[in-house]
């Protein structure tokens, strides 16, 4: 494939005219530091309307960044760590943080230091965002999925009108055209932000289809992040406890513990404490198939405090009496149930502090919170341009980065859209 050369048809603005493929936060942040930039931007997605993901993620009160100091917020990243540092660097959490009360999103933090707005939902501040990038001239066109290049080199979109120029859709900003008599329309923007998204929740836009779209850019395949697992349980498990949480309980995996909630789902299990493990797990199973993870149901009381409540004789009580009473909830009765059927033997207090949970595989990536893989940074320059195709920009998820849940996704997602914006305005200056 050829390179797509900048345009420079002569048609006013045409030289600084940008296009931005994908409204989440990555792509909307581009086109905010494009359009301050003097970048004549138009912003495309292919779904009706913009910021669906961010929508859905505040419906969890929009953890957009945490307050941890940046050596430990930037370890979160791993091997992606040394690529992210610039653009985290530059906007880092607390520039987040100004940037979104300067939209009249005043920020909290909670006491695990994660940082959210005080409406803990995302449509206040998409709206105010959106009436903001349109006020900087943003031009937006929704429903237009992006397909690739076409021969003559220019991006090629499916529309909803399929054929047709863009003089017939009202203003748009002066890109060069090559309007087709049928087929997709082209555009020849003198640079492009790619901000795709990864592959989870793909009904909300991000459906990973890009990955075929780069022919000869290496890229790591999409797996899915902050997930959840499969487990066989019993039917009769199943049916009774689908659906509810196991609070206060602590998981381990690969020497790490971690404290949090869980919830039991028709075909596994998910929640905060197994997406904080779900990388290792996820790369575990992988190697070798699946893995036993640790359940503690009461981390609070000791080993030795369990055992002396459990582990004597009963009294003629049922299981379920006697593990009530060391304050066992339903669930986790349920749990150790489930384990004595499939054969068990160990005391019921070490049942109960260190239960095998035998995880099959990762959910599929359509349910995760996030995505693992994506374009290879060795691909990208310093200002995130694709080394094979200058004039396009890469940012947000669509990267080979993972990062836990506790804001660290929805960060690295607005630093890297606001390094490719400031990388395209350095390309575009000749810098
Ligand atoms: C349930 C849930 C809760 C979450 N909660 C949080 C949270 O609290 N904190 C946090 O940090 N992160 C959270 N996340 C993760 C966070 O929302 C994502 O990491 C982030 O939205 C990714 O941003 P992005 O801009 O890279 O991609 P996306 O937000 O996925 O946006 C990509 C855009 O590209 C468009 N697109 C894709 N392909 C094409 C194409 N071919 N042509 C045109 N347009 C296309 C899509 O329609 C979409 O609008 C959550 C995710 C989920 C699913």
């Amino acid at each position: 494939m050829p390179p797509v050369e900048p345009d420079f048809s002569g048609e006013p603005g045409a030289a600084r005219s940008v296009a931005v493929i994908g409204g989440g936060p990555a792509g909307l942040m581009a086109a905010e530091v494009l359009a301050r930039g003097g970048a004549n931007v138009t912003l495309l997605d292919r779904m009706p309307s913009l910021g669906r993901k961010l929508l859905i993620a505040g419906r969890g009160g929009l953890n957009l960044t945490h307050g941890e100091a940046l050596p430990a917020f930037l370890a979160r990243y791993g091997e992606a760590a040394p690529h992210l540092t610039p653009a985290i660097a530059t906007f880092p959490p607390a520039a987040l943080v100004a940037w979104c009360e300067g939209l009249g999103q005043e920020t909290f933090t909670g006491s695990s230091g994660r940082v959210f707005p005080r409406a803990l939902k995302a449509s206040p501040l998409l709206r105010t965002w959106l009436a903001r990038l349109a006020g900087l001239g943003v031009a937006i066109r929704t429903r237009h999925r992006w397909l690739g290049w076409d021969a003559a080199g220019g991006l090629a979109f499916a529309t909803p009108e399929a054929t047709g120029t863009l003089a017939s859709r009202g203003p748009i900003h002066a890109f060069g055209r090559s309007p087709p008599a049928t087929g997709p329309l082209s555009l020849r923007p003198a640079a492009t932000v790619l901000a795709l998204g990864g592959a989870s929740w793909p009904r909300l836009g991000s459906d990973g289809a890009w990955t075929a779209l780069l022919p000869g850019v290496a890229i790591a395949p999409l797996r899915p992040a902050n997930c959840g697992f499969t487990i066989a349980w019993s039917e009769v498990f199943r049916r009774r406890f689908e659906g509810q949480p196991l609070k206060r309980i602590a998981l381990g995996f690969g020497g790490r513990v971690v404290r949090g909630e869980a919830v039991v789902t028709a075909t596994g299990i998910e929640g905060g404490a197994v997406y904080a493990l779900s990388a290792a797990l996820r790369e575990a199973i992988a190697a070798g198939g699946p893995v036993v993870a640790s359940l503690d149901l009461r981390p609070d009381l000791s080993a030795a405090a369990l055992a002396a409540r459990l582990d004597g004789p009963r009294g003629g009580q049922s299981l379920a009496n006697h593990l009530r009473r060391a304050g066992l909830p339903p669930i986790a009765i349920g749990l150790v149930q489930e384990a004595l059927h499939a054969g068990e033997t160990a005391p019921l207090s070490r049942l109960v502090k260190a239960m095998p949970l035998r995880l099959l595989a990762p959910q599929p990536i359509a349910r995760a919170i996030s995505s693992a893989g994506g374009v290879a940074w060795a691909e990208l320059d310093a200002r995130f341009m694709l080394r094979a195709r200058p004039g396009i920009f890469l940012a947000g998820e669509m990267l080979d980065w993972e990062a836990p849940t506790g804001g660290y996704l929805l960060q690295a997602c607005f630093s890297t859209g606001a390094a490719a914006g400031r990388g395209v305005l350095d390309w575009l200056s000749g810098r």
